[in-house]
């Protein structure tokens, strides 16, 4: 067993409920993640992106994560509380198959980084800039198992068999799970 160790997690919980669309979420993202920093603003490069259909009063915040290289293989489709969701609208990908967390210019894909800076802001901008509390900030610790590095343990069990036979190995590994389980 590894060793424990804390980990912060930070979740933003969405109420789409509260979100009328304003889009300032996207403006203060974009600001941040300027070079230099509030330089200039241009929601398409931001984080966080508003799914906005005013007629059906479809709003969705939506935040950037994984770059996927292709398309999935179907689309899903959601009717919620008699509302048609367009397909992939709560999709986080950054993929080929819609212009969505790009960077306009270089077509690099965008991810939101919980706006990591240095100092640690107490909230993300997002969460601060939205006056309606669709946006909620929290962050809770949890116990997780150290992770094993893969390739350190690899060299390690080559190395091992390589001093005392892969036999030799194999037998004392066998003996160990007996002794653990009696
Ligand atoms: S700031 Fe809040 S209310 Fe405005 S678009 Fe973003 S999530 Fe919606
Ligand atoms: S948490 Fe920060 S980086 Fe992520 S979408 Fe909000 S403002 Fe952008």
């Amino acid at each position: 067993m590894g060793e424990k160790k804390k980990k912060t997690i930070k979740t933003i919980k969405i109420d789409a409920d509260k979100c009328n669309g304003c889009r300032a979420c996207e403006v203060i993202c974009s600001a941040f993640h300027t070079a230099p920093k509030f330089s200039g603003n241009n929601p398409a490069r931001s984080r966080i992106q508003v799914i906005r259909h005013p007629l059906k009063d479809i709003y969705v915040p939506v935040y950037a994560g994984e770059y996927s290289a292709s398309e999935c293989m179907g689309r899903d489709k959601y009717t919620i509380d008699g509302k048609e969701y367009e397909e992939c609208a709560f999709c986080r990908a950054s993929c080929p198959s819609r212009d969505l967390f790009k960077e306009p210019d270089s077509g690099l894909p965008l991810k939101c980084d919980m706006c990591e800076s240095d100092p640690t802001l107490e909230k993300p901008l997002c969460v601060q800039w939205c006056l309606n509390d669709a946006l909620i900030y929290e962050e809770r610790e949890e116990e997780v198992e150290e992770e094993v590095d893969r390739e350190e343990l690899e060299t390690g069990l080559e190395s091992l068999a390589n001093k005392y036979g892969l036999d030799k190995m194999m037998e004392t590994v066998a003996r160990m799970s007996v002794s653990k389980k009696s």
